[in-house]
């Protein structure tokens, strides 16, 4: 069964009540809210792009929403992750954040895990939702994440921004088919030393509110099965010129990591299977 096959409960009536608006939408309607009660998503990082991305999916009704983030609040994180307040400094990220989706929508459960994501959790982990959002702010987090996803089959939705600008896109490479991954766009881990840090180069805030609502959205239409996703395509943000571009994203034949993944329709794709990298 796929995730949008699934229809969940029954709505109560005061959810009827919170969800009216959205459920009005013809690619939502009551199938569409009773899809996103039983889904579980898990959103890794509770910073800038956590942030919109938590509180939209709060808000949208999404049923079960874990929250994996290992820091605490600090003073110059609040310019940009607008979950937090000046009350939840020194809090773990997950409890602040936590808090701020039940006082928003007492419909949805949320879980906190106050762990930062490592090889050694992240299949535990990955395993327990059925999409997963990527909010995190390095790459070796991200290269952990995305090889859980891929090897439990769950899609990854991911963001990334940093001084003025932001991309999102979406890996399901397990699908199969055309679908790239992770490391069809990065064969190798980049080293630290090229990945500078927002703390080193900076970060403006409603960036990370543009990507993060975008990520909001592509997880809403994998949940609901509506709309074209981001699959094989990364959409990039221009915060000073407010550009929208798009560049696609091929499979690689020789991806150390699908290389080996089944076609949609069953068959083995032609290339060879690659090991290591
Ligand atoms: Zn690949």
């Amino acid at each position: 069964m796929t995730l949008s096959d699934r229809t969940g409960a029954e709505l109560s009536a005061d959810e009827r009540v919170y969800y009216q608006r959205q459920m009005v939408l013809p690619e939502w309607g009551e199938d569409g809210q009773r899809r996103l009660k039983a889904a579980r998503v898990l959103v890794v990082g509770a910073g800038g792009l956590g942030a919109p991305v938590l509180q939209y999916l709060g808000a949208a009704g999404v049923g079960r929403i874990g929250i994996a983030d290992g820091d605490f609040v600090e003073v110059s994180n609040l310019h940009r992750q607008v979950i937090h307040t000046m009350e939840d400094l020194d809090s773990p990220k997950t409890t602040s954040a936590a808090a701020r989706l039940r006082r928003s929508n007492p419909h949805v459960e949320v879980v906190e895990h106050m762990l930062p994501v490592s090889a050694a959790n992240a299949d535990d982990l990955v395993a327990r939702y059925d999409i997963v959002a990527d909010c995190t702010d390095n790459f070796a987090t991200r290269d952990v994440l995305h090889a859980a996803c891929f090897a439990h089959g769950r899609t990854l939705v991911s963001g990334a921004a940093q001084m003025t600008e932001g991309t999102v896109t979406t890996f399901a490479a397990f699908r199969g088919g055309d679908h790239p991954c992770f490391r069809c766009l990065y064969p190798a881990p980049l080293p630290p030393d090229v990945t500078p840090t927002c703390s080193q180069v900076g970060v403006a805030g409603p960036v990370l509110t543009v990507i993060g609502g975008l990520q909001a959205m592509e997880v809403v239409k994998e949940i609901l099965g509506v709309g074209e996703g981001l699959s094989g395509r990364i959409v990039l943000y221009d915060g000073l010129s407010a550009g929208f571009s798009e560049i696609p994203l091929a499979r690689r034949p020789q991806c150390p990591c699908c290389g080996t993944a089944p076609a949609a329709d069953g068959r083995t794709l032609a290339h060879p299977p690659v090991t290591g990298g």
